[in-house]
């Protein structure tokens, strides 16, 4: 609970202070010339900065951390930091949606080429190797869908062939899995969902090892990012209570998941916890506990039930993110993956479960059931 802040340092209060600031003075010319202390500018960190990272890096295990005012920098910063002209990134197909729209615009635009590749390849990742393959990009489980994989095989197979693999850990929490350990350069987080944890902010964060660090850092100053003490205080703040909150979203999830795993209008439910979910075994042995999100299939119909499901919802909001007390919804859209395709037997409604009672949550999606089968009839 005390990580990343001693008391001691600020007379006693329990928190770490919240410094705002650009210009940092120097005692003289000498200090200033050598840059001989700790801050130096606002923009290369402050202690409520500090304490956020060095909290980050206790949960994660890493050697540093850098804060990104969102989870997609917090994507796109690291492969910015690691991939140029010329070579070659394996990203998995199940990745979040807007991490493949930059790999195919952005990156591609500096002649970066990118190959997604199956999340359930295992060791044929290795024949995808190339010797320009600089960047191997990883997600488990997989965005929307929650395709699992053999994390440390991935890991193994890109370092190597001397590339680094970066790790998307947003869904998992550093509680429940730590991407370093099993073999991970850098793991990867919308600090904006489970961190933040109510809804009022947006941040990402990239962890490294001690090999990677340096060179992540570098093209953070380079390009000049950095986050508000603000936001930071706040998930700091999330940090205290994170562990209780993910308990209770991961038991209201595992109640409603399983109740929508025997229901006559659902194919199917996509989530890694239940043993019914192909990825379930290497989800069981790689992963300490689940979170509150997750995916189903409607047994049959399109978009037009999707909508009627939807819209029949009152508890449940129909919004983006997820992480947050509140509990949402929301057709899924999975018209660009090439190989982890969109299962055929009806839509894919995704779900975030928020911290409310179960059995409200459970009736409203009921009278989401209640009005595709009077569309039915
Ligand atoms: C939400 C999310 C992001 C992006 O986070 P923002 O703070 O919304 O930019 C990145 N990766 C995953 C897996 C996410 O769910």
């Amino acid at each position: 609970m005390r990580v990343g802040h001693d008391p001691e340092t600020t007379q006693g209060f329990v928190n770490p202070p919240i410094v705002r600031g650009s210009t940092v003075l120097f005692p003289d010319t000498s200090t200033m010339r050598r840059r001989a202390q700790k801050y130096t500018y606002g923009l290369r960190g402050t202690p409520t900065l500090d304490a956020l990272e060095a909290a980050i890096d206790e949960l994660e295990g890493s050697h540093g951390t850098i804060l990104v005012p969102s989870g997609l920098a917090a994507v796109s910063l690291p492969l910015l930091a690691f991939l140029g002209a010329g070579d070659h990134c394996l990203v998995v197909d199940s990745v979040y949606g807007p991490t493949r729209l930059f790999c195919d615009t952005m990156l591609k635009r500096m002649g970066v080429e990118t190959e997604y590749f199956p999340p359930g390849i295992g060791a044929g990742l290795s024949d995808l190797m190339r010797p320009n393959t600089k960047v191997v990009f990883l997600e488990a489980p997989g965005s929307n869908t929650f395709e699992m994989m053999d994390v440390a095989q991935a890991a193994g197979i890109a370092r190597d062939g001397g590339a680094v693999s970066m790790l998307d850990n947003t869904w998992a929490t550093p509680l429940l899995f730590r991407p370093l350990e099993h073999g991970v350069d850098l793991s990867i987080h919308a600090l904006t969902k489970y961190p933040g944890g109510h809804s009022d902010l947006l941040m990402g964060s990239v962890s490294a090892t001690r090999e990677t660090f340096g060179r992540l850092r570098d093209a953070q100053m380079q390009l000049g990012i950095n986050v508000s003490a603000e936001d930071a205080y706040l998930v700091f703040r999330g940090l205290k209570t994170m562990d209780l909150r993910i308990r209770a979203h991961e038991q209201s999830t595992l109640a409603l998941a399983r109740w929508l795993d025997g229901h006559e209008d659902v194919a199917r439910v996509l989530h890694p916890a239940l043993p019914s979910f192909p990825g379930h075994d290497l989800w069981q042995r790689q992963f300490d506990g689940s979170t509150g999100l997750f995916s189903f299939v409607l047994r049959g119909g399109g978009r037009e039930e999707a909508a009627a499901f939807l819209d029949a919802l009152s508890l449940f909001g129909l919004g983006y993110s997820w992480g947050g007390f509140e509990s949402l919804a929301l057709e899924v859209d999975l018209t660009d993956r090439i190989h982890a395709t969109a299962p055929t037997e009806g839509p894919v409604i995704r779900l975030q479960i928020g911290l409310e009672d179960v059995a409200d949550l459970q009736a409203d999606l009921e009278a989401g059931f209640a009005a595709v089968r009077a569309m039915r009839r």
